[in-house]
């Protein structure tokens, strides 16, 4: 399998190694979301659980949550053997600075990471909005104008934009435009949920190849970009099975913000694939990680080391748990020994993330 090789560098693997691994769909500031409150209300549709458990935490964030809930992330990639994270965030009340919080936060720890500000309509003076305003409001203006800071600064980024759903065209339009204007693709879900069914109609004039396009259960039409499968997310919010296999994109992996343990992720969504096709093979699911590369390049470079042999073997790694990484070496640096990260103290991370996450449920709770 080629995500074993490293394509056209001399680095040779052994049995026990692979390249870096890549999740293509993170949302990093979900690391604390572990143990939040619990929402005044059972959610019993997708958008009670945006309401109620989504949008309910990312409006608590503030710089110093979103910085400790990324190093936790990252701590958890790098041992997982992940080595890019394509991260979406938001934080609709701490918007500045935001990006480079997490982009901090992975520098830290060593992690690559292409970030993402995601912009929405669906706040307006303060409170979240069912009917989404006919034109931009200025908590989409302030992600655009992160996402451009950010990359002026020489961050490594994608334009995020929330859904087209809880999006004005202005502001679908205005991210498109920004996009093009940075030479950088847009990271956008689409038609996760039925609330989100025309996502199709509504931005197909101005998606092109470089765009991310996330979830795509409900989406019927084609377009163009790569899609970025979540398995274990999609059963978890019951929104249906994306039948990725019948795109004819480049399909990728993502987590959705369920940590960044990339061969669980792709394990589930082989089991999800054999649900529906008893014929299907774990090398399709295998050959999805490894088009994370595409997205990701670097990574191919990084080296791996696992606790178990036959690393270039779908059929044994699906069928294997407690797949763990010993030793990461990314762009030539150790960044894990023996499964100890040698970067940060690992043990200081849980307890400032601790702290936070603390602080954050206090707000949630008031
Ligand atoms: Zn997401």
């Amino acid at each position: 399998m080629g995500w074993q090789s490293n394509g056209e560098t001399v680095t040779t693997l052994a049995s026990h190694q692979t390249a870096g691994l890549v999740c293509s769909h993170h949302h990093l500031y979900s690391s604390l979301a572990r143990g939040m409150p619990a929402p005044p209300a059972v959610p019993t549709s997708f958008r009670g659980i945006l309401e109620n458990v989504w949008w309910r935490l990312d409006a608590a964030l503030d710089l110093d949550s979103i910085y400790w809930s990324a190093a936790l992330g990252a701590v958890e990639a790098l041992r997982a053997g992940c080595t890019t994270i394509i991260d979406h965030h938001e934080s609709p009340f701490a918007i500045e600075g935001s990006l480079d919080a997490i982009s901090r936060a992975c520098d830290d720890l060593g992690v690559r990471h292409i970030l993402s500000y995601g912009v929405t309509d669906r706040w307006s003076n303060g409170s979240l909005v069912t009917d989404i305003p006919a034109s931009m409001t200025d908590g989409a203006r302030l992600g655009l104008a992160e996402t451009e800071r950010y990359v002026s600064g020489g961050g490594n980024a994608m334009v995020g934009v929330h859904a087209s759903f809880t999006c004005s065209n202005e502001t679908l339009e205005a991210a498109a435009d920004l996009a093009r204007r940075l030479n950088i693709g847009v990271h956008i879900h689409v038609a996760e949920g039925p609330d989100d069914k025309d996502a199709a109609q509504r931005i197909r004039h101005l998606v092109d190849d470089t765009w991310l396009l996330v979830h795509c259960v409900h989406l019927e039409d084609d377009l163009p970009g790569t899609i970025v499968h979540n398995a274990r997310s999609n059963m978890n919010n019951a929104v249906g099975y994306a039948r990725p296999a019948r795109f004819k994109n480049r399909v990728v992996l993502g987590t959705d913000g369920i940590g960044a343990d990339m061969f669980e992720e792709a394990r589930i969504a082989y089991a999800r694939l054999r649900e529906h096709d008893v014929t299907a093979t774990p090398d399709t699911v295998w050959q999805w990680l490894e088009n994370g590369y595409a997205l990701a390049p670097a990574s191919r470079n990084d080296v791996v080391s696992w606790n178990y042999d036959h690393m270039n073997e779908p059929w044994r790694l699906a069928f294997t748990t407690g797949v763990t990484a010993t030793d990461v070496v990314i762009e030539g640096q150790p960044v894990l020994k023996e499964g100890r990260v040698t970067t940060v103290d690992v043990d200081e991370i849980r307890a400032k993330a601790e702290e936070a996450a603390k602080r954050l449920h206090q707000r949630l709770e008031s």
